[in-house]
């Protein structure tokens, strides 16, 4: 195979203080791996800005016009870490041969892109990068993640153990994961079962460069419970057990007390009483809760809404920075125009 083109895409929510190192860093592999024919000379980084609030799309735009390996995409608004990472991947397949998943936050090593070029090079169509410690991380963050892969393969999810979204997969792959037409797409559930020649390669995973995790405990939550429900029907299973076993000790109760009855000496039991019906009571909620939980998935699926929408594509331009030097728009024109444009 010729050298590959190779597109890094980076989703950045409100990552105005990580931002210029990881440009700096990106650009910096990707000159180096051109220079030495690993990769073709028009691979690129491809920032995908998931509706920032802070300057993340302005820092974006004056790159894209700055530096010719770098590309932008605007989405409309904030649609989560996933969606922004098939927006990035979807865009940039047409045109590379494999594309990088990445966080903004460079807490994944960078260096490891280079094995996964290799890798793909050799004939492999998926690369998972692997954290092999986590010492990095919090106490609670390691603790969560570690719980959240055992629910997760107790609950039938098969996970590649440790991989987050650090990975290569190549155009093939990517196409065939446009057929998955989910509107919950759990990335990493479904792109093992896209199948095809699939390795994975570890490495240690470092601290944030700078700035707070996006992922507070609340997101963190509904991550989990999105992965566990967009996969798996166990949960329900679960419920139907629970409430069958609750039916049967109930049963077995009632016949006891009714025996006590005909013997003449029948319980006060108002505390048994009151128990067993919050008992119920809460078993039942939660019940209905989680099939609600389905429903609304099932809901969202028949919509069949589009999983982000693009607002500024700085991807499929022409070289977006002889666009304006042809256009004869000066420097000063130039910034007016960057400003008003990422304003909108
Ligand atoms: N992210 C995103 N949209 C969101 C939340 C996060 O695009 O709504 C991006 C974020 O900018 C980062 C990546 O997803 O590049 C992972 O987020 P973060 O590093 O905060 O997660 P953690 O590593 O703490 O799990
Ligand atoms: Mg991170």
């Amino acid at each position: 195979m010729n050298q590959p083109i190779v597109t890094i895409v980076v989703p950045c929510y409100n990552e105005e203080e990580v931002l210029a190192e990881t440009m700096s860093q990106l650009t910096q592999f990707l000159e180096e791996n051109i220079q030495s024919r690993l990769i073709a000379n028009t691979s690129s980084i491809l920032f995908v800005d998931d509706g920032s609030k802070d300057k993340t799309w302005d820092m974006i735009f004056k790159y894209t016009i700055n530096h010719p390996l770098i590309k932008g995409i605007k989405l409309s608004r904030n649609v989560g870490h996933q969606n922004a990472l098939l927006a990035g991947l979807f865009t940039a397949k047409e045109t590379s041969d494999c594309v990088i998943s990445i966080d903004a936050d460079l807490q994944d090593d960078i260096s490891v892109m280079k094995e996964f070029i290799l890798k793909f090079v050799e004939g492999y169509e998926v690369v998972y990068g692997v954290r092999n410690k986590r010492e990095s991380d919090t106490f609670f963050k390691r603790n969560t993640a570690v719980g959240f892969y055992k629910v997760m393969k107790k609950m039938g999810v098969d996970l590649v153990h440790n991989h987050a979204d650090y990975r290569l997969m190549s155009k093939r792959a990517i196409e065939e994961l446009e057929h998955f037409q989910e509107v919950n797409m759990f990335l990493r559930g479904i792109v093992p079962l896209i199948g095809f020649k699939s390795t994975s390669i570890t490495y240690d995973r470092k601290e944030r460069l700078a700035g707070e995790t996006k992922y507070p405990l609340k997101k963190m939550i509904s991550f989990a419970l999105d992965g566990i429900t967009s996969f798996s029907v166990t949960p329900i299973r679960l419920v139907l057990f629970l409430g069958t076993t609750s039916f049967i000790i109930s049963l077995l109760f009632g016949i006891y007390f009714l025996s006590l009855k005909f013997f003449g000496n029948t319980e006060l039991g108002w505390t048994s009483l009151i128990t067993s019906i919050w008992l119920i009571g809460g078993l039942q909620l939660i019940a209905i809760g989680l099939v609600g939980e389905y429903i609304g998935k099932i809901y969202k699926e028949t919509k069949k809404r589009p999983k982000y929408i693009v607002d500024i594509d700085m991807f499929n331009l022409p070289t977006p920075r002889q666009l304006l030097i042809d256009k004869g728009i000066g420097n000063e024109l130039q910034t007016l125009r960057l400003t008003k444009l990422s304003k909108n």
